[in-house]
């Protein structure tokens, strides 16, 4: 029989190790932690990655058929890159920032501390499912705080390894809880201090609501579709092999990998073969072969997908379109798509590229300005005009010219959504401000009391003198009797 026990806070439970690893993680919160016990807690987390890459890549491919290369260049190394970044620059962050007073303050200093939030959930999907718990992770720390992660059950030899390596490097102030619905539901159920969520926007909406119940703030790190531009202004063989590598990268299951292509009907016929050639480059004449191609994560996600392309008529498709779900492969494949097709109505977070024909770019902003906002938006285009329309008239997390996928790799960058793409973002210092407070302190001293120009009774020499300290003029004769008069 499953164990149940009573939490004070959240009642009867099932799950006793569920919350077992939330008090832990409360437990092990010091309000005050200083810069070197942060540092070492980072160190500690580059260690797990730099010495455990073996196993971590072994589970990736397990689970993702994550070519090794690509699990450095997009998870192991990425992310490595990302918490040596942050603790370089640790030390700079944390050193509370003076800020002037206005004259009506003074004499007084004022400065702004980042505090930790506390103990703060990060919840991960399964397509990264190393960068996306490890990345938001060492902001975490770096703000001082604890952490509970979830790891996706989808992804669950990554979600095991990484359930032993955290507990074995940053078992002090690291608790993981694995499973599904379930244990998540009840994880949910506890007070966090900040939730960081990956993933969907349907569980976004589960974890936002469950976060409302204790007036936790939320990061929501979603996705939707992102699409690219290409005009006849650009190099199409280059713009093909940037697209091809930016979407099928981990078999198309990338948050941010262009989505579809919008260009002129032109355009898109001489960038089909280009598209075409450009797989064949990168991945041979069958990817199924080829050692640089991933994998569907499970059945169940293949089955979403060639049911979709199932209701693509055979003439409309350019290349691929193979499937083996005994290997859960799915060709790369390049199809012709009119802007409500079927493959346009949600996200395919797939190896499936449709080509949809808009007459100009004014056309593929308008088609963009009626959706969801995308997570990224691409534009291949030299025409300054172009850019400049796409940079003014649309909105998406990121907007990136000729590259996709590149802009989430530059710290410097905030990495996240907007409306239905996402709420807040990280990266960088970007991370340590999403998991810290920006406390307002102020300091003034209590002698000399300029603050009696404040204290009631309001009128007299002291009413006007306090009235100009904020700016204001006390209203006139004239202004009296023209308010009086409404
Ligand atoms: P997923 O199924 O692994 O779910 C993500 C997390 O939510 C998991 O930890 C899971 O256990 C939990 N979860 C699932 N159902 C739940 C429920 N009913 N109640 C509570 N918790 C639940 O991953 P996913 O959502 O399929 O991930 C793919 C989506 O994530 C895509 O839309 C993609 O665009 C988006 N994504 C966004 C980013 C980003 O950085 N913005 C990165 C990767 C993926």
């Amino acid at each position: 029989m499953t164990p149940t026990r009573t939490d004070p806070e959240t009642g009867p439970t099932a799950f006793p190790e569920v919350d077992d690893a939330v008090e832990r993680a409360r437990t092990a919160f010091v309000p005050d932690l200083g810069l070197a016990a942060r540092l070492d807690r980072l160190h500690r987390l580059e260690d797990l990655i730099r010495e455990n890459r073996g196993v971590l890549e072994e589970a990736l491919a397990a689970d993702l058929g994550k070519p090794a290369h690509e699990a450095w260049l997009t998870e192991l190394g990425f992310t490595l890159e990302e918490v040596v970044g942050i603790r370089k620059e640790l030390r700079g962050w944390m050193r509370p920032r003076r800020v002037p007073v206005p004259l009506s303050l003074a004499p007084a200093r004022a400065r702004i501390e980042a505090q930790p939030l506390g103990t703060v959930l990060i919840m991960a999907p399964w397509n990264y499912p190393v960068q996306l718990v490890l990345s938001p992770l060492a902001g975490a720390l770096a703000a001082g705080n604890t952490v509970v992660v979830k790891p996706s059950e989808v992804s669950a030899n990554v979600s095991a390894v990484l359930a032993g390596l955290l507990g074995r490097y940053l078992g002090d102030c690291v608790s993981v809880v694995e499973g599904g619905v379930p244990e998540t539901t009840r994880l949910l159920e506890h007070r966090f201090d900040h939730v960081f969520y990956t993933g969907n926007g349907s569980v976004a909406r589960v974890v936002m609501a469950a976060a409302a119940r204790h007036l936790t703030p939320v990061t929501l790190e979603l996705g939707g579709k992102s699409p690219a531009w290409v005009d006849d202004s650009t190099d199409l063989r280059t713009a093909a092999r940037r697209i091809v590598w930016g979407k099928f990268v981990n078999a198309g299951q990338t948050c941010v990998a262009p989505d579809h292509v919008l260009g002129p009907p032109g355009v898109l016929a001489d960038v089909e073969p280009e598209l075409v050639r450009a797989l064949a480059e990168h991945y041979g004449a069958d990817a199924r072969h080829s050692d640089s191609y991933g994998r569907i994560v499970s059945e169940r996600h293949l089955a979403r997908l060639t049911r979709l392309l199932d209701q693509v008529p055979a003439a409309d498709v350019v290349c691929g379109g193979s499937a083996d779900p005994a290997e859960c492969y799915l060709e790369p494949t390049v199809v012709r798509s009119a802007p409500d097709g079927p493959l346009m109505a949600e996200e395919i977070f797939g190896p499936v590229l449709p080509l949809v024909a808009v007459p100009s770019a004014e056309d593929a902003v308008e088609l963009i300005a009626a959706g969801d906002k995308p997570l990224a938006l691409y534009v291949f285009s030299e025409h300054r005009a172009v850019k400049d329309l796409f940079r003014r008239r649309t909105s998406s997390g990121g907007l990136s010219f000729n590259a996709p996928l590149l802009q989430l790799s530059s710290p410097h960058l905030p990495f996240g959504g907007v409306g239905d793409s996402g709420t807040g973002a990280y990266h960088g210092k970007h991370s340590f401000t999403t998991f810290s407070h920006a406390r307002a302190v102020l300091d003034k001293p209590l002698g000399p009391d300029t603050l009696r120009v404040v204290y009631p009774p309001y009128r007299g020499l002291r009413s006007r003198l306090a009235a100009a300290a904020v700016g204001l003029r006390r209203p006139g004769r004239r202004t009296r009797h023209a308010v009086s008069k409404i």
